[in-house]
């Protein structure tokens, strides 16, 4: 353990790809709804191809949303009718309708699935010794306590802080001052953990919050990061748990 990590107590942890496995969960929902709903047949495309072009429509969206361009439910409508698009479905009512069902199938039961990152309950086991344990995600509320309820999280989380709580989402130093005020943790108190470069870690050292990036591809970037792990057994070392 670093000799600075002494003082800290509070643990804030991005949910979405740092402690839920984001990318096993969508694909396994994905697949069900490529099965059920014949994509196959339909478009004559694979399930690889269904999920790139997901993932593609998917991922740029939400890089809109994070810039405030977009609204959540613009996110919503737009994201299966544009991987449609990308696949060569021409606009007709049976694509609308097939856009909604995917949709609305896909935010049922997404967030009830249970697969986590690996090590995740063994770090939050060891860490909650002598850490408080806080989540701080982007996320929606409802859809977020489904996965943290769900997938067996929950015993280890005291409070759970979302963007929407202040209309103001990471990198927006404002949402991790919130974050401290609601778990009365000062800033030297606290350590960010999360998967996203920009949002999680460059947003907690814009407020003065120290963060360890969890970054399982070693996707390369220019920041001079302190603290930069590929597996979260590593974080262990960090903490000294
Ligand atoms: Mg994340």
């Amino acid at each position: 353990m670093s000799r600075s990590m002494n003082r800290i107590g509070h643990l804030y942890f991005d949910l979405d790809h740092t402690l839920w496995d984001f990318e096993a969960n969508a694909r396994a929902v994905l697949w069900e709804l490529y099965e059920e709903t014949k994509l196959g047949a339909v478009l004559s495309v694979t399930f690889d191809a269904f999920l790139g072009h997901y993932s593609t429509v998917n991922e740029a969206l939400w890089d809109r949303y994070r810039l405030g361009q977009l609204g959540r439910d613009e996110v919503r409508y737009v994201r299966f009718r544009d991987t449609l698009t990308a696949l060569g479905m021409p606009d007709s009512a049976e694509k609308s309708q097939l856009a909604e069902r995917l949709d609305a199938e896909f935010m049922h039961r997404a967030p009830r699935q249970t697969r986590l990152v690996e090590g995740a309950i063994e770090l939050l086991e060891s860490a909650s010794v002598r850490y408080r344990i806080h989540i701080l995600t982007n996320g929606f509320p409802d859809t977020q306590n489904l996965k943290i309820d769900g997938s067996g999280l929950a015993p280890y989380i005291e409070h759970r802080i979302s963007s929407a709580d202040i209309g103001v989402l990471k990198p927006d130093r404002r949402i991790f001052l919130h974050a401290l005020r609601k778990a009365g943790a000062k800033r030297r108190d606290a350590l960010m953990i999360g998967d996203h470069l920009v949002a999680d870690i460059i947003g907690a050292r814009n407020a003065g919050i120290e963060a360890v990036y969890f970054n399982p591809e070693a996707k390369p970037h220019p920041e001079k990061l302190r603290f930069e792990v590929r597996r979260l057994q590593q974080i262990g070392d960090i903490i000294g748990v």
